[in-house]
């Protein structure tokens, strides 16, 4: 980090952030300008608090200049992260990672219906919600360990990675004793104990952004899991909430290029989530594609109008297989394989 010390300062000032910078174990180098000093404190400041720096008399500003998280920064690991979902399935490398299925596991025809359509189509990973954060208490919640068993069960017959979301510390390690990756969602992102609990089974993580949070907050929350000792994140955007009305959440796509810079974790999409709307999903898809995303997770349900949950913003088997065929141009297109 750099101190920018305000005109005017004197010696005395200058000594007392040297001070602080040496009790906090940092070295210090200190550059005298004709009209401003400048301080750098250099050492991994990461776990420093910088409040009493930045209160200090005649302290202007301090610049921070690594990112304040590790792990989960290009800084550490300049080469993007592969990351096995299972047998079958990895994200982050050459070919792009499709994760579909319904939003929640309802029944047993509709959870191996979908499943068996969406590995014909090519996904190689099926989602389902067998926990559901829902917003009234009083609407489905999901099927609990019985929605587990029937994800377990279309693994068994398709080979598909099942990705599925932990919404409690109690049930991580029995959401971990059925799934294959643990989905963060929206709403945990800053649940901090929980994405420590979850980066303890070792599974891979699905982490989604918080509707609220920054890319900042987003790749601290990827650092609390990675921090167990746990690499496997694939981080997840699904919209952000905005004024807008004509979609569900906003799906702000340049944070594919942010995370790119920022991090080595792979990103996925969710479109579904992120507009609200089928008919909006495709296009999405594509241009999530085209812009570098590694991976797509998108809802599919095999009779939308009937949906328990988030039906509106599902699209059907023949909807996706449709899909998967025009995404196969641009994913080319972009030096990727589908
Ligand atoms: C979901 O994937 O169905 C879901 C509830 O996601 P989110 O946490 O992004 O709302
Ligand atoms: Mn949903």
């Amino acid at each position: 980090m750099i101190v920018v010390m305000r005109p005017g300062c004197r010696p005395k000032d200058v000594q007392h952030v040297v001070d602080l910078i040496q009790q906090m174990g940092l070295r210090e180098h200190v550059s005298v300008g004709s009209d401003r000093t400048i301080i750098g404190a250099i050492g991994d400041k990461r776990h420093v608090d910088m409040t009493a720096i930045e209160t200090a008399p005649m302290v202007d500003r301090v610049v921070p200049i690594l990112a304040p998280y590790k792990m989960a920064s290009r800084e550490v690991e300049a080469h993007p992260s592969v990351i096995s979902l299972g047998p079958h399935a990895t994200v982050g490398g050459p070919q792009i990672c499709l994760i579909a299925g319904p939003c929640s596991v309802e029944d047993e025809t509709q959870l191996l219906t979908t499943a068996h359509a969406v590995r014909e189509a090519g996904a190689v990973g099926l989602r389902g919600g067998a926990f559901k954060p829902r917003t009234n208490p009083y609407d489905f919640q999901g099927l609990g360990e019985a929605g587990l068993k029937l994800l377990a069960k279309a693994r068994e017959q398709t080979g598909l990675a099942v990705v599925t979301e932990v919404m409690s510390i109690d049930h991580v390690d029995m959401v971990a004793s059925y799934a294959d990756v643990l989905q963060i969602g929206t709403r945990n992102m800053h649940n901090f104990n929980l994405l420590m609990a979850a980066g303890r089974t070792g599974k891979p993580i699905l982490l989604k952004r918080g509707w609220s949070a920054t890319l900042n907050e987003f790749l601290l929350a990827a650092e609390y899991i990675m921090n167990e000792g746990n690499r496997n994140v694939v981080l997840c955007e699904r919209g952000i909430r905005t004024h807008e009305r004509y979609v569900r959440n906003t799906l702000p796509l340049a944070i594919i290029p942010a995370v790119k810079r920022e991090s080595h974790l792979p990103i996925v999409i969710d479109p579904s989530q992120g507009t609200g709307h089928a008919y909006m999903v495709p296009a999405m898809c594509k241009a999530a594609i085209a812009a570098g995303a590694d991976g797509l997770l998108i809802e599919v349900h095999p009779d939308p109008e009937h949906a328990l949950t988030d039906g509106a913003q599902s699209i059907t088997p023949a909807v996706f297989e449709e899909l998967v065929g025009e995404l196969r141009g641009i994913a080319g297109a972009v030096g990727r394989g589908l």
